[in-house]
Parts: C-alpha cells; sequence; structure tokens
C-alpha cells in the first residue's frame, strides 16, 4: 500500500540546472542573494510629505532616513527613487522645481542610483503612475537587475501594488494618512523606514551561512511532509542543499508527492505520511512508525534537514530520526529540542516560506550557487508543453478550487469572473482536480474552456506554460505559477498571512478583504457566515488586476462593459475609492 519509490536514475538527470527567473533577463550578479537594489517611495518615505512641493527649502528629511540609507549603501544594495509627481501635470510646478527639490533630497539623504518621476496625472492612463509597475520595471533596468531582486519601499497601497505587479518585494511603512486597508493588504509592514531597512538586511543576511562547508555533505534527508503548495515553496531551500550535497533524498507525504516530482535538485524520494502533521491527523500507528524507521535507518543519511511550517513541530519526527540512527539534524524549533537536534535555528513570524526554508538551509551551511536565485524552479524536463487544443499561448487560467474551503473561491463569484473575462476579449481555462469536475463545468459555462479533472500537477504547469495569467486563491497551483513565472491574480483570503504565504518573486495583484474577520485565524473552513473575505470581491476588479499584470486580450471586447480602472485594485476594499483621494503630493 506504501509507495516507495525510489527513482534516482530519472533525477539525477535533472541536476540542479542554472536558473533563471522567467520572463526576465538573468541578471549579471551573482543570483544567490536576495535584493541587489531598494525603491524608496519620496513623499512620505523619505522625507515628509509636503503636497505638490516645488520648493526645495521645504524638503525635510524623516528622521533616521540618511542614517538607514548608509547602512543599505554600506551593505552594497543600490538605491533608486519611484516617485509620483503629478504636479508637473497639474502645473503646480515645473521640471526645473522638481529638479532642485530632488537635488536638495540628495544632498540631505546621499546620493541615489536612479530617479524614477512618473510626471503624468490618473487623466494620461500612463504605464508608470503607481499603482502601474512601469517605475518599477525602469528601475530595475536603470539598476542593472530585475524587478524580483528588488524591494519598495512605500508609505500607501499604490506603493505595493506596484511593486507586486512588477515582481519586486515590497514593505509598507505607514503615515498617519495610510488607510487600514492599505495597511491590512500590504505583505509586509514595518513602523518606520529604518526598521524597513533593518529587515531588509536581515532576510539578505538569512540566506548566508555563518559558517559555510569546506566539503560536499554526503546523502542529506531533506523532509516535508504536508501539501504540494509547502513542498513547492521549499524548493529553493532544496537546491541550495543539493548544491553542497552528494546525494538528496526527500521524505514527503502522499499529499505533497506530484510536487516533489517536479521540483530540482532531488535524487530519490521516499512517500511516507506523517500522521501527527496533517489537520485532519490519523492516529499513530505503531507498526507503521517501525516500518519507517527501518527504512529511515537502510537510508543511512549523513544528515537530515526538517522543513516544516511555522505552526508545526520538527521534532517527533527528529525522534525517529535519531532511533534510525541519523547523526546530525537541523530544523527550525521554538520548542527546547534537548538532544533531538544539531541546529536549532529560529525565525521571526511573516517572513515568506521560501526564505524560510533557505535560512534553514544557511544556518546548517548550505547557500544557493551563484548562479541560482531564491524564486521557486520546476524542472523544465517534468513539464510537458501546453495542449494543443487550448489554441496558442496568452489565455488566463482560473483555477476555482482549493484543497483547504476557506481559501477557496466561490463558484458562483468563480463563474462571473469567467464571464467578465471573457467578454473582455480574453480566453479562459478552468482547471481543477478530479474531485472538482462539477465545479468547473459550472465555473467554466459556455464561454470558459473546462479542463476540469484533466490535469494533474504536472499537466496544470504544462497549461500554465502557455498562460497569460492564473487567477487562483491561496492553494498549490499559485506556486506552480510562480515556479514558472506566470503572473498570478491571488484571491487571497487572509487566514494566514500574505507576505508568508503570497505568490513569491514573481508579478502578482492581491485581492479580496485583507482586513476580513478570518484574518490569521489559519481556519480550514471559513468561519465568517457568507465568506466575506472573497465573496464581496467585484470581478472587474479581476480584470483591472490582470490588464495591470499587462496581459492583453486576444479579441476586442465581446460589448461594452463596465468602466474598470487600475484604481479599485490599489485602493482594495472597499474598491472603487481611487488612490489621489488620500491626500498629499505624489499621489
Ligand atoms: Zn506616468
Amino acid at each position: 500500500m506504501r509507495r516507495d519509490q525510489d527513482e534516482p536514475d530519472q533525477r539525477r538527470s535533472a541536476r540542479v540546472d542554472p536558473g533563471v527567473d522567467r520572463p526576465f533577463p538573468p541578471p549579471a550578479r551573482p543570483a544567490g542573494v536576495l535584493f541587489d537594489a531598494v525603491l524608496l517611495d519620496r513623499d512620505g518615505t523619505l522625507v515628509e510629505d509636503v503636497p505638490y512641493n516645488g520648493d526645495p527649502e521645504k524638503v525635510r528629511p524623516l528622521p533616521g532616513v540618511r542614517e538607514a540609507l548608509d547602512r543599505l549603501r554600506a551593505a552594497g544594495l543600490r538605491l533608486g527613487v519611484v516617485t509620483n509627481q503629478s504636479g508637473l501635470a497639474r502645473g503646480l510646478f515645473g521640471a526645473a522645481d522638481l529638479a532642485r527639490v530632488n537635488a536638495r533630497v540628495e544632498e540631505l539623504l546621499g546620493p541615489f542610483d536612479d530617479w524614477q518621476v512618473c510626471p503624468h496625472d490618473d487623466r494620461a492612463g500612463c504605464r508608470c503612475r503607481k499603482p502601474e509597475p512601469g517605475m518599477v520595471y525602469a528601475a530595475s533596468g536603470a539598476l542593472g537587475t530585475v524587478p524580483a531582486r528588488c524591494v519598495l519601499v512605500g508609505d500607501i497601497g499604490a506603493d505595493m501594488v506596484a511593486a507586486g505587479a512588477a515582481g519586486a518585494g515590497a514593505i509598507l511603512v505607514p503615515t498617519p494618512v495610510t488607510r487600514p486597508e492599505e495597511i491590512a493588504a500590504a505583505p509586509h509592514v514595518a513602523r518606520d523606514l529604518p526598521a524597513a531597512v533593518t529587515e531588509i538586511l536581515r532576510r539578505q543576511n538569512a540566506l548566508r551561512p555563518t559558517t559555510p562547508r569546506r566539503d560536499r555533505a554526503g546523502t542529506v534527508l531533506v523532509v516535508r511532509s504536508d501539501s504540494a503548495g509547502d513542498v513547492l515553496v521549499t524548493g529553493p531551500a532544496i537546491r541550495a542543499v543539493a548544491a553542497g550535497a552528494r546525494k538528496i533524498v526527500l521524505l514527503c507525504g502522499p499529499r505533497g508527492r506530484a510536487a516533489a516530482d517536479l521540483l530540482p535538485g532531488i535524487d530519490e524520494v521516499v512517500e511516507w505520511p506523517l500522521p501527527w502533521i496533517d489537520g485532519d491527523p490519523q492516529p499513530v500507528d505503531p507498526d507503521d512508525m517501525r516500518h519507517l524507521t527501518d527504512r529511515l535507518t537502510r537510508l543511512g543519511a549523513d544528515e537530515a534537514i526538517i522543513f516544516t511550517s511555522y505552526h508545526q513541530s520538527p521534532l517527533p519526527l527528529a525522534l525517529l530520526l535519531r532511533v534510525a540512527g541519523v547523526p546530525t539534524i537541523h530544523a527550525i524549533s521554538d520548542d527546547y529540542p534537548g538532544s533531538l537536534l544539531d541546529t536549532r535555528h529560529r525565525v521571526p513570524v511573516g517572513v515568506p516560506e521560501p526564505e524560510r526554508a533557505l535560512s534553514l538551509a544557511a544556518a546548517a551551511g548550505f547557500a544557493l550557487p551563484d548562479h541560482d536565485g531564491p524564486g521557486l524552479r520546476l524542472r523544465p524536463d517534468a513539464v510537458p508543453p501546453p495542449p494543443a487544443e487550448l489554441g496558442g499561448p496568452g489565455y488566463v487560467v482560473l483555477h476555482p478550487g482549493s484543497t483547504v474551503q476557506a481559501r477557496a473561491c466561490p463558484p458562483d463569484l468563480a463563474a462571473r469572473i469567467v464571464r467578465v473575462l471573457a467578454e473582455a476579449g480574453h480566453r479562459v481555462v478552468v482547471t481543477g482536480g478530479p474531485h472538482e469536475r462539477e465545479l468547473t463545468a459550472l465555473v467554466a459555462g459556455d464561454l470558459g474552456v473546462d479542463l476540469g479533472g484533466r490535469t494533474g500537477l504536472a499537466g496544470l504547469a504544462a497549461v500554465l506554460t502557455g498562460a497569460g495569467a492564473l487567477v487562483v486563491g491561496n492553494t498549490g497551483p499559485a506556486h506552480v505559477a510562480a515556479a514558472l513565472g506566470v503572473p498570478v491574480v491571488s484571491l487571497f483570503a487572509p487566514t494566514v498571512p500574505y507576505g508568508q504565504w503570497g505568490p513569491y518573486r514573481v508579478p502578482a495583484v492581491r485581492l479580496g478583504d485583507a482586513g476580513a474577520p478570518c484574518r490569521d485565524t489559519r481556519a480550514t473552513s471559513c468561519p465568517v457566515a457568507g465568506h466575506p473575505c472573497l465573496s464581496r470581491l467585484d470581478p472587474a476588479d479581476v480584470l483591472a488586476a490582470v490588464r495591470l499584470l499587462d496581459v492583453p486580450a486576444d479579441r476586442p471586447p465581446a460589448r461594452t462593459g463596465p468602466t474598470v480602472g487600475v484604481a479599485a485594485v490599489a485602493a482594495g476594499p472597499p474598491v472603487g475609492r481611487a488612490v489621489t483621494t488620500s491626500g498629499g503630493s505624489g499621489r
């Protein structure tokens, strides 16, 4: 009944391959570090927000900013400014005034490596005015890198949306005018710019081993025992370990097996359920544990690294591994591990899951090689080309289901999203597992292509390679898209933190009510009547997000639909409030 398959030859051929964060060109600098550059909003982030300021005398740096920027410079990070200055379009100051103000900013705060200024107002429909991501792309290019290797610090939701839509990291430093819903929706929040800088440098350093290994490790057992999404976000850490070990064996559960088969760097997979890991835990069978311990003993691993979510304990498995004779064990544990762990690593809450796992690998002495980056990736040979019946690339995929009910998109909403996208000229493909055929048929209706039940995880990856974007909740397929560089419209139920579980290092737009009562409950079935975090979402916002991600429609719109602007996306719930109403200059 156990599938305990060893397929070393198949996997050895897929040894860690040079990585690129598709769709961007490969960076010129070593890829193993997290960030090359920090992008900064100007007004309200670097300097006091003086509405439409054209007067250099009125430039006042915010407290601690000069010292914080100097810490970034000393760490070798490049600095760029990305600022909306609609006062130019409105004639409230001239280009010469702006140049004098920016020169004064540099006089007080030190030099920046790049300046990006949007001179337009809302009416221009430009691609540079935040929340559009144009300036993030332009700045990263000017700084010799790509958005995924940048983090943007700003004080309003438009900064967060622009960064996310380009695939950059983002940290919100709220001011008194930052709206509560913008704070709720931000992937990360810091008290002020100095605190944001401390966090950026902490995350950057967490991926570097304190004691790098001199020699290649022998056989390393890596463990990730929960679902497909969990296994996928552990992929970068597994590649880091693979780069410094002779053989990698992954112990995973049945729900993670399909994902394990897609990951580079794994030589052998041992599939075995750990009954205490599941949300619906099964009894522990002593015989089964004896068989598992025997299997692990025969494996003869020199070391083990147990990867977990922040709410899981590695200690029960660590005990079994000790019984199986594994001499060295590394894991994250807040609980006192006694003699069960050799490396007891600790990570603050809110760190993106891939970085959390990478920091454990680093604590064990493993780092990504220079040619590889921290993004998610799949073995190219494990993903077939997209089915010809889909008629070429560029379609939008909607995956309405989830293994966790609280994170699924309500079916009637999903059906309305298909309709709105199709009427705007997009081809829509609906995907789902074998148990979701009824759901996908309902959602696809007459306007979408229904692939429900026809794709395993590798098949879904194949479909996604031809997708312009994926519309999906917080579930495994979001991480498959991230691994393929396919932009994501994330219908994110806030039961867990977005900054921790959102699509990683890929262009993405977050939708849904981030401040809903289910926030941070970790609920698996929605604890609030009517599933309000997602059910109140307007399908027009999904279309706006697809446009923000620059996915072109295939056909002209079927008929004139409702007017949709990116402001609805930027503002977050309640939808439809334009970002320009929050006051201040440069908004
Ligand atoms: Zn512009």
